[in-house]
């Protein structure tokens, strides 16, 4: 089994690499990193031994959270809200004297589970029932009327049952009461309760139904709606089980994570609110043990005759404590071991990739050099998984934050804003798309929200995008033409129009490195794009026409400073639009400016850097007229449909007087 998920993990593995490759992901693709091969496994046993040693890691045989349908112990994590048709079920209960109370249960089949009916004390209909016996219906069973103030007299007939373990307050009564402990459901999810063994819980419910209405004893049923804790990945409603699992003790922590996600720069900022609500309502030490077969094995044997926890060597780890023995004899004498069979949840060890990715158990120097890292980038979905168990393992073995910044992004769904899923039906394949249009029209549409936001799929998005990848390839091959015998070491005074341009393209560059700074590409490439259509091309281009075309007419320098700040206009854009747009900029940059640059990729050439000395506000603004002026004789020539290239006869501009000589 498990060299079959080694297979499989393999596999998938690889599609993985090819897809992110085919996207531009860049990355040191020599240097990656699985979290289940040997140097994982070594790290995250490595792990478990420091937290056991700090006396963080303990195993503790007690209610769990439990998943009847995947027949393990899940992490508080791992559940989610699920609303659910149920019925409120009014059953019957004869309390001792002969008088007879309603309890409102939507859980009937935990009946045999029942040890205690509790109410509130200050509840005046029960008051006189507080200290006596109730008889539970159906399994005869004798228990306790306690009052306590977690009772709500407003919910359902105001007094209720407590079992083990219907839910989080039924083990808060049991531990404090020191009621006793009823087991009525096995660990996949049957009734061992008499009459009903062996029913699954959904069965058994229906069924007591059924016979507390053949009894008379159900007195009334309402249909209802409402939320239960289910299994993340199977959809299952959870149980409380009581079993022996390993935890981290991290609860006493909670300030000092909470603080940790302050010293954490967020992008954006309120994606912190969503760390701090689940470290404010942990109720759960990390459950870490998971009653599977593959992945990383604890590594800890029992010894037979005390039960003590007896530790790998860390120089003999990576061990398999299936496959291998303790080396020296358990403190008591014994050599008689059982492993533990029980392996480490997923995020036990996804909660250390900065460690695997920085050798932490193979090059110590090396990892001191690199820790923390600059930046953890994530979806909003497992900020409190693998953000904040990433977190706690970096304070439990550093002290200190595993990283410095934290981008977190959104979902990409369907057209209609819904989550993509296989059984929808509605997932719209990254591949197809890729082949449909481009990888660079896909990063494109997935650029076009603002970074932590969901971003619907809109596939005009994937069109404006190959739009804009044609165009920079189309104004390249322009550019191409007057760049052959082009010398970028002369240089030449720039003309009015050459001054707005560069007065743009600095302050686009401002505003895009400022945007890019706070990981928000959005402006990047919105600002990059207005630019480069708005600007470069509709407007640049053709003022710099004629003094391409015939430069006979003009100084050796109006020629020069054309091609100057047509090269630089054009290479900052390609640059800006460089992480949005990685092949097709690159293959241009090759084509055009790789041999001029003398640096081998435009992806390893320095960012456009903002000059302010370039900023001409009066040339802007005279330029801003221009353009506004060609823009409405355009115009006016489309509405007469004549040739944009007619000439007018007369042309009469109004502007303030201190442009007048400017324009001129
Ligand atoms: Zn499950
Ligand atoms: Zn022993």
């Amino acid at each position: 089994f498990t060299n079959l998920c080694l297979a499989e993990t393999k596999e998938a593995e690889q599609e993985m690499l090819n897809s992110w490759q085919r996207l531009g992901i860049s990355c040191d693709w020599d240097w990656i990193y699985r979290t289940i091969d040997k140097t994982a496994i070594k790290t995250s046993q490595f792990s478990f031994i420091e937290l056991y040693k700090q006396n963080r890691a303990y195993r503790k045989e007690a209610p769990s959270i439990w998943c009847p349908e995947c027949a393990t112990a899940i992490a508080q994590v791992e559940l989610e809200d699920k609303e659910t048709s149920s019925s409120f079920n009014d059953i019957q209960f004869m309390i001792e004297g002969g008088e007879k109370i309603t309890i409102a249960t939507t859980r009937p089949e935990l009946l045999a589970a029942c040890v205690a009916i509790i109410a509130h004390p200050d509840d005046q209909r029960y008051k006189k029932f507080i200290g006596k016996k109730a008889t539970v219906p159906i399994f005869n069973l004798q228990v306790p009327i306690l009052a306590d103030k977690r009772a709500q007299p407003e919910k359902g007939t105001g007094i209720v049952m407590c079992c083990t373990f219907g839910d989080q307050t039924d083990m808060e009564w049991w531990k404090a009461y020191n009621l006793p402990l009823r087991i009525v459901i096995t660990t996949d999810g049957k009734l061992t309760a008499k009459g009903y063994e062996g029913l699954r819980i959904k069965e058994a419910r229906k069924k007591i139904i059924e016979d507390l209405q053949r009894l008379g004893l159900l007195k009334k049923q309402i249909e209802i709606k409402h939320i239960v804790n289910v299994h993340e990945r199977c959809g299952t409603p959870i149980e409380f089980i009581v079993s022996k699992q390993w935890y981290i003790r991290y609860l006493d922590l909670k300030d000092k994570f909470l603080k940790l996600g302050e010293e954490l720069k967020w992008y954006p900022e309120h994606m912190k609110n969503r760390y701090d609500n689940w470290v404010k309502g942990l109720q759960w030490d990390w459950s870490i043990s998971r009653q599977r077969y593959f992945g990383v094995p604890f590594p800890v044997w029992y010894c037979n005759k005390c039960d003590e926890v007896n530790l790998a060597e860390k120089q003999d780890l990576p061990i398999d404590p299936l496959t291998s023995k303790p080396k020296k004899p358990c403190k008591c004498g014994s050599t008689e071991f059982t492993p533990e069979k029980d392996i480490m949840d997923t995020w036990a060890t996804s909660s250390l990739t900065p460690q695997i990715a920085l050798k932490w158990v193979e090059d110590e120097e090396f990892f001191k050099k690199m820790y923390p890292m600059s930046l953890r980038p994530q979806a909003h979905d497992i900020i409190s998984f693998w953000l904040f168990n990433t977190l706690v393992k970096g304070y439990f073995h550093h002290k200190q934050l595993p990283w410095k910044n934290a981008m977190i992004s959104g979902w990409a769904l369907d057209a209609k804003g819904k989550k993509m899923s296989k059984s929808k039906g509605n997932v719209i394949e990254p591949q197809e798309m890729i082949t449909k249009y481009s990888a660079d029209a896909l990063r494109f549409w997935a650029s076009s929200t603002k970074l932590g936001e969901d971003l619907w799929f809109a596939e005009k998005e994937f069109v404006t995008g190959n739009r804009t990848i044609t165009k920079l390839w189309n104004a390249s091959r322009f550019v191409s033409v007057h760049f052959d015998n082009y010398d970028k070491r002369k240089s030449a005074a720039p003309t009015l129009l050459d001054r707005w341009i560069k007065t743009k393209l600095n302050k686009v560059i401002k505003i895009c490195t400022e945007s890019i700074e706070q990981y928000e590409y959005i402006h990047l490439r919105l600002d990059t794009e207005k630019f480069f259509w708005q600007i470069l091309c509709d407007n640049y281009l053709e003022f710099i026409k004629d003094r391409l075309y015939n430069p006979d007419n003009y100084d050796e320098d109006e020629v020069q400073a054309a091609k100057n700040t047509l090269y630089e206009a054009l290479l900052a854009s390609l640059k800006l639009f460089a992480p949005i747009m990685p092949h097709i900029t690159e293959e241009i940059y090759q084509h055009l400016f790789k041999e001029k640059e003398g640096i081998k990729s435009i992806h390893l050439s320095k960012w456009p850097k903002y000059n302010e000395k370039e900023v001409d506000e009066e040339a802007e603004k005279v330029g801003d007229v221009i353009v506004e002026m060609v823009a409405m004789v355009r115009k006016y020539k489309s509405q007469k449909q004549v040739s944009q290239k007619a000439p007018l006869e007369s042309l009469t501009i109004d502007v303030e007087a201190p442009l007048v000589d400017k324009l001129k």
